[in-house]
């Protein structure tokens, strides 16, 4: 039994969760903090959690296990996440599988005629953000500590009114990554493969969200997911160069890249479109 499970469910947990030997009082109180996030806001029915196979769910899981609340949990396929990541869902009890409303991700770029960018995601609202049938509250594993935005956006724990009518609970919001890593140390949970490899974040093969350095390797790692990139990539610039848009105008791509391949560089270079036009893929092979 380890050392927080002998508290599960402990109306008194409070006060002794700091005196556990060995555990950081750091820790103890943003866990403290966080389960009686989780009691208090917790709704009759339970919550509906995100898994997604990363830390951070795993800890928020182990949180809410300890917390004593009910969660159904759930991972919104997306059909390009890492396969280790998820063989390791696949692997938990508790975790349902919701498949992805609008199928395969690779034929849905083909089908929308769009890659996905950094200042167009629309995959995250189709794969990942969605809204579930119930209107529980849901448990997200958000940190702010990840990202610049994800800190803006998540300003405190609670946020009303997300994805319509439904409240969101993130429990480790004020959670850094290293008192993160000693809880689920401390725990003994299982994580996937990929984090004893070094890679410190999980999530969709090749996202256009992460840094160029970080989609190469990925790419590179697992080369069928760039392949079925590079095929997508393709089947979007033939079918969209020299077409007019549905506002009349050409494609943008027209001006600027002549071959699949320089759309291809653009995209997964993060280089800018003057550049792209003036130093296309083929110049520079
Ligand atoms: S590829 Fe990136 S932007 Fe698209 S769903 Fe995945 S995380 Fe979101």
């Amino acid at each position: 039994m380890s050392e927080f499970e002998k508290y599960k469910g402990d109306p008194n947990l409070n006060e002794k969760m700091i005196k556990i030997d060995g555990v950081p009082q750091d820790l103890g109180d943003l866990l403290t903090e966080s389960i009686q996030l989780l009691r208090e806001h917790e709704p009759e029915d339970g919550y509906y959690g995100c898994f997604s196979g990363g830390k951070d769910s795993i800890a928020v899981r182990e949180v809410a296990r300890i917390a004593g609340v009910r969660v159904e949990w759930h991972y919104h396929a997306t059909t390009i996440d890492p396969p280790e990541v998820v063989r390791f869902i696949r692997a938990q009890g508790d975790v349902t599988w919701d498949k992805p409303r609008h199928g395969n991700f690779f034929h849905r770029v083909v089908q929308k005629k769009q890659m996905p960018t950094r200042r167009c995601r629309w995959c995250c609202q189709e794969y990942k953000e969605i809204r579930p049938a119930c209107r529980r509250s849901m448990l997200l594993g958000i940190r702010r500590e990840e990202s610049p935005r994800r800190a803006a956006r998540w300003p405190t724990p609670v946020v009303h009114r997300y994805a319509g009518p439904r409240t969101a609970i993130v429990p480790l919001l004020e959670w850094p990554t290293e008192e993160l890593w000693d809880f689920i140390r401390c725990q003994q949970l299982k994580v996937p493969s990929l984090y004893a490899e070094g890679w410190h974040r999980l999530g969709c093969v090749g996202c256009p969200l992460s840094s160029e350095k970080n989609r190469l390797r990925e790419l590179s790692r697992w080369p069928g997911f760039e392949r079925n990139w590079k095929r997508a990539c393709r089947k979007v610039w033939e079918a969209k160069t020299g077409c007019t848009q549905k506002n009349g105008r050409a494609w943008f791509g027209d001006a600027y890249f002549r071959r699949w391949e320089d759309f291809w560089h653009w995209w997964v270079h993060d280089v800018s479109l003057d550049d792209a036009r003036t130093r296309p893929a083929s110049a520079r092979l």
